[in-house]
């Protein structure tokens, strides 16, 4: 009972709870603050993604627009050159320019005239069905370019761009000149940055798709083809993403970004519009870890310093934690226990011995003894002895009293050679049965080393006793009526034992 964990110390339980809500709050402020952290990094990492990406495809679409504008320009002037001449024959004009291509970079030339009759090859002919070159041809206005496909002539991907023209005294006819696609690619080509960016000319209805850059480079056909021949389909969780953003497309939007996954891989792709080439953009796909490895070394650096930081906190909060607990379990026990003897102080004593007898007050089942006991002319032994064999005879008389009263009551230096005990019974037969083992004990105590020294003498105590709650319903009078017991036994004579009697 009187050990140190029997004692039920106020605020213990709420301190080391109030320890782990301070430490869950810090590990949710921690968490809030790398997921903020996280999203704030990822978002950022997006948008510079995006912004590259964009930068990138800018770039290209610009360089494109600006070679496809130099061809229209030329076929402009080439067409206004024909119309100032005025020609009657074009079979005969036709055949004359079909000879030399003049260096300009162009496949083939051709004409069509106002009753729609097409001075090309045979196997050209075979295109302007095959490909419905003619509807293009009646767009230009002045100029109009096809879309790309691949000629029948050379097997390579080509378009072909017609310019008004007229002739024969004013009627109108086209002139039509047919380019490779090659050279838009190479020029797309040679702006791309890393190995790793695709650049694709794209047809928003179609999906049709012509690499520029990439691992699949050349390769024309509709983009779903181009994906599985790569084997790698976009993650389903970004198809919705992605189709709304073929949407902007179709809309005719000038550009449009998304940021996808194919596995674990994150891609940024951004469109960009074609100037003359109708519903065509060029597509630029690149992998965000060739844009931002930079920025996501930078987080992952970032991360590790708040994860070590983060651990090295907590270890930090618990042993502070823990030595603090030490901390006070030490000035607890200071202030709970007599410091010469270990047994409970008169504070301790008086705190837990009134709040068990409230409680057996309360159930009303079990009675309780308090006995005050009292050395016999200990001021003697200091005299004869000294004061450090008197320290000794009080350590080991209190030793005595732990090991019979201390299981099952609480035993206290109430100050000099006093002690209190409280015992959870109320058998006056067994408690003196333990207070004449009391007695034999205190009488093996001796103050010196040796029996020459000590001589005669004996240690004794006197015990006044009373038992709750016959003899009193609370500790204080409880204290007073053992005190008045122990009081007529000194007055006896001393050495003995007597249990209060109430007057009648
Ligand atoms: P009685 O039989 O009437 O109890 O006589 P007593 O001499 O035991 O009583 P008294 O109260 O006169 O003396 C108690 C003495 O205990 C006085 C004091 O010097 C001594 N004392 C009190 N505290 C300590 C202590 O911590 N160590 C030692 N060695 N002596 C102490
Ligand atoms: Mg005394």
């Amino acid at each position: 009972m009187n050990k140190k964990k029997n004692v039920i110390l106020p605020n213990e339980l709420s301190k080391s709870f109030s320890f782990i809500r301070m430490l869950i709050i810090y590990l949710t402020i921690c968490g809030v603050g790398v997921i903020v952290l996280l999203f704030s990094f990822n978002g950022l990492i997006r948008r510079q993604d995006k912004k590259l990406t964009n930068d990138i495809c800018s770039l290209i679409t610009e360089k494109i627009n600006s070679s496809i504008s130099y061809m229209t320009s030329s076929a402009v002037n080439m067409a206004a050159g024909l119309s100032v001449q005025n020609y009657s024959d074009l079979q005969e004009l036709y055949d004359a320019m079909s000879q030399n291509n003049g260096g300009s970079g162009y496949v083939s030339i051709g004409f069509i005239d106002e009753e729609n009759n097409i001075y090309a090859s045979p196997t050209e002919l075979n295109e302007f069905e095959k490909w419905n070159l003619m509807d293009t041809a009646r767009l230009a206005d002045p100029v109009s370019i096809s879309a790309p496909y691949r000629s029948g002539k050379t097997g390579k991907p080509v378009f072909t761009l017609f310019a008004d023209f007229a002739y024969d005294g004013g009627k109108n006819g086209y002139l039509f000149l047919t380019y490779p696609l090659e050279e838009i690619q190479r020029m797309a080509y040679t702006e791309s940055l890393a190995g790793d960016t695709e650049i694709w000319l794209m047809e928003a209805s179609s999906d049709n798709i012509i690499q520029c850059a990439g691992s699949n480079k050349y390769f024309i056909g509709v983009w779903d083809n181009a994906l599985l021949s790569l084997r790698k389909p976009i993650n389903d969780r970004y198809q919705e993403t992605y189709a709304a953003w073929k949407d902007k497309m179709n809309a005719g939007e000038e550009t449009a970004a998304i940021t996808y996954k194919i596995g674990s891989k994150t891609y940024t792709q951004v469109c960009s519009k074609i100037d003359f080439m109708y519903g065509w953009y060029v597509v630029v796909r690149i992998p965000s870890s060739s844009l931002s490895s930079a920025m996501q070394q930078f987080r992952l650096s970032v991360l590790i310093f708040l994860g070590i930081l983060f651990i090295a906190t907590v270890i930090m909060f618990i042993v502070s934690h823990r030595g603090e607990t030490k901390e006070k379990k030490v000035l607890e026990n200071l202030s709970i226990q007599d410091p010469l003897t270990s047994a409970l102080n008169r504070r301790a004593f008086d705190f837990t011995a009134g709040q068990y007898l409230g409680y057996l007050g309360k159930t009303l089942k079990n009675e309780a003894s308090l006995l005050f006991i009292d050395i016999d002319y200990f001021k003697h032994v200091n005299d004869r002895f000294g004061h450090e064999a008197g320290d000794k005879i009080l350590k080991e008389f209190s030793a005595a009293l732990l090991e019979i009263f201390g299981n099952d009551g609480y035993v206290s230096r109430y100050g000099g050679d006093e002690f209190v005990v409280l015992v959870q019974n109320g058998d006056k037969d067994t408690i003196n049965r333990q207070l004449e083992l009391l007695r034999k004990k205190a009488a093996a105590i001796m103050p010196c080393d040796s029996a020459e020294e000590c001589g005669d003498f004996v240690l004794t105590f006197s015990c006044g006793a009373a038992v709750f709650p016959a003899d009193a319903s609370d500790l204080k009078s409880l204290q007073t009526s053992a005190d008045n017991a122990l009081y007529i036994v000194k007055e006896n004579g001393r050495n003995g034992f007597g249990w209060y009697e109430k007057e009648e």
